[in-house]
């Protein structure tokens, strides 16, 4: 039998603005910083950074068209106003994944009931509206919360609210490539504020996250393209014989030469390795293969480090 080469494929998630995010944008070049010295900001996301969700991109401070991360580092795209915290993937988003209320404050704009389920912008992306929630905080700092999940909105205008408290669910509503948290500050005069300045986060999220396994996907068949990662079908128990199987990842962080390594028990090809070259903080890959031929139950293992981070048995 010929062996088929393994698909791999890998991209960084690439989270876009609103329009209403755009409206302001040539306020984000003065030279000092905002005042919002009377707010701290708790994470806007529970569970673990860098393991149930990560910082995809930050907030571009480049001067012009140029790129830069509050590290001075790539990690961002020109222009973004927010911090953008990805999830794994639709599944995360299914299950349901709190937004939380960075600090105190008041809503004062909410927006609910738009599609949730985007993987691209799209012709005239821009103009499609997220479901949202904005908070104003003691002194008039606003932090606007972008792309929920439709019909999650839990909070309504005027109403106050405490530091963690729930306002909605991520999701991938209007201009958006994948289930994510677009988190933007605003100074009480309107300009963008990145929450990463010092003292703003009381707990701020790793900015070289270790690389780490979100999720995984395993497919009776072939996986089709990244879209269908960030989308995949329930991990499937069983493989037709001679059929194809599809095994996808959701990756965290990492540095380049980090290996995650999936082994195959009775496999033509027993190992697939996925070596970050890159710093990518949340990366998809796959591969399509030959299903393994003889019967019995047979055990996918993933492992980083010599650590067994996840197994799945196949019939
Ligand atoms: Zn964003």
């Amino acid at each position: 039998m010929r062996e088929r080469l393994p698909d791999r494929r890998r991209a960084a998630t690439a989270a876009l603005l609103s329009v209403a995010a755009l409206s302001a944008c040539g306020d984000r070049e003065r030279s000092e910083p905002p005042s919002v010295a009377s707010v701290r900001f708790v994470l806007p996301l529970g569970g673990t950074p860098g393991r149930d969700w990560v910082v995809n991109n930050y907030v571009d401070r480049g001067p012009g068209s140029g790129v830069r991360d509050y590290q001075g580092g790539r990690k961002t795209y020109d222009r973004h106003r927010g911090t953008d915290l990805d999830l794994p993937n639709f599944r995360w988003m299914d299950r349901g994944f709190p937004v939380l209320a960075a600090a105190a404050g008041q809503v004062t704009a909410v927006h609910d009931g738009e599609f949730d389920r985007s993987v691209s912008c799209g012709f005239l992306g821009l103009l499609k509206q997220p479901n949202l929630v904005e908070l104003t905080h003691a002194g008039g700092t606003r932090s606007l919360y972008l792309h929920l999940r439709r019909g999650s909105v839990r909070v309504s205008l005027g109403q106050t609210v405490a530091a963690r408290q729930p306002l909605g669910e991520v999701g991938s509503s209007g201009c958006s490539t994948a289930p994510h948290l677009h988190f933007e500050v605003l100074s009480p005069d309107g300009a963008v504020v990145d929450p990463f300045e010092p003292n703003l986060w009381t707990d701020p999220p790793p900015y070289e996250p270790a690389l780490t396994l979100m999720d995984f996907v395993v497919k009776d068949g072939a996986i089709t393209g990244e879209d269908e990662l960030k989308d995949p079908p329930a991990n499937a128990a069983r493989i037709s014989p001679a059929g194809t199987l599809g095994i996808g990842l959701s990756l965290a962080g990492g540095s380049p030469g980090d290996r995650i390594h999936v082994r195959l028990e009775g496999a033509a090809q027993p190992e697939l390795v996925a070596e970050i070259q890159d710093e990518p903080p949340h990366s998809y890959w796959f591969w399509n293969l030959p299903a393994p031929r003889h019967r019995g139950t047979r055990r996918i293992t993933i492992h980083a480090g010599g650590r067994l981070l996840a197994r799945h048995e196949l019939r």
